[in-house]
């Protein structure tokens, strides 16, 4: 049961406030890459190994548990399993879409994107790239083309002026392009799940240049006094990530035993804490006794 070391003194004071008040505590979890292995076809992504397992212990113990995603809510919830495991809620396509057991809310799509959607396959064609219709947002894929960073930088330009054109934003990623209505982050759906739940402290782990804005979310909260610790599943393919984190895992792998620890922290500090008032409340801290009625 160890955990990583925490490497600033920010995410440490984080730790020290996620493990002394769970049930007042949120953890964020991204899922492609964090809680997933990263698959060449996106359809085929799913749990790391013990993932499920991990996420039902997180339940038992912290008040507030989110899947902080790009994905549509409704598709992790089916085909990633999250609809078996009680209490985990999922903030989808950057907390445009909410879902919470089996009840999904979302927003309405933006003006821009059925032009977009219209104009994106010519646009991409001739450079191995695959086009993903999220319903919300649209996402250029290339990591099946041969040369995947060509291929996206080739796109780069095009597809933002596109993006542009139609009053929407792009967000790059590994080795994709994401076009979504402005405004919408990681970081604004933080920050929603932190206000609706009023937890105190917070918990954030990504891998993806698309999680930044959640680790800023949980350097502005801070700032405004809420304790929180930033966890990045460290891959090649998104260094400023790991840079930027508290504490650093290697990949799901990593993320999934990062969390059986962090569970099995609460469950010992829980321990501690009883054990301390058991003993500290009888006889030490027992009331002084009442002085003896005057005659
Ligand atoms: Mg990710």
């Amino acid at each position: 049961m160890t955990l990583p070391p925490v490497r600033t003194s920010a995410g440490a004071a984080g730790l020290t406030a996620l493990l002394a008040d769970p049930r007042n505590a949120l953890v964020g979890l991204d899922f492609d890459g964090t809680l997933s292995p990263i698959v060449a076809d996106p359809a085929a992504a799913r749990l790391a190994a013990g993932g499920a397992a991990a996420l039902a212990g997180l339940t038992r113990c912290f008040g507030h548990v989110a899947v902080v995603t790009g994905r549509p809510a409704g598709w992790l919830a089916r085909v990633a399993g999250i609809a078996n495991l009680p209490g985990v809620q999922i903030a989808g396509q950057y907390g445009a879409q909410r879902w919470a057991a089996g009840i999904l809310h979302e927003q309405e799509p933006a003006p821009g994107l059925p032009a977009v959607r219209t104009a994106l396959p010519a646009l991409v064609a001739g450079y191995d790239a695959v086009v993903e219709d999220k319903g919300l947002s649209l996402v250029v894929h290339t990591r099946r083309a041969g040369d995947p960073r060509a291929a996206l930088a080739a796109l780069s330009g095009p597809v933002r002026a596109l993006a542009i054109e139609h009053g929407l934003q792009v967000h790059p990623g590994r080795y994709v392009l994401e076009i979504r209505a402005p405004g919408l982050d990681k970081g604004t759906a933080l920050r929603s799940l932190m206000a609706e739940t009023g937890a105190q402290s917070v918990l954030f782990a990504g891998d993806d240049v698309g999680d930044l804005p959640a680790f800023a979310a949980v350097e502005g909260l801070r700032a405004g006094g809420i304790a929180g610790l930033t966890v990045c599943s460290a891959s090649a393919e998104a260094p400023a990530v790991a840079q930027r984190a508290d504490l650093v895992v290697d990949g799901p792998a990593g993320v999934v035993a990062f969390l059986v620890a962090l569970v099995a922290l609460v469950a010992l500090v829980a321990v501690v804490d009883a054990a301390g008032q058991a003993v500290s409340g009888d006889p030490l801290r027992r009331p002084p006794a009442m002085p003896p009625e005057p005659h």
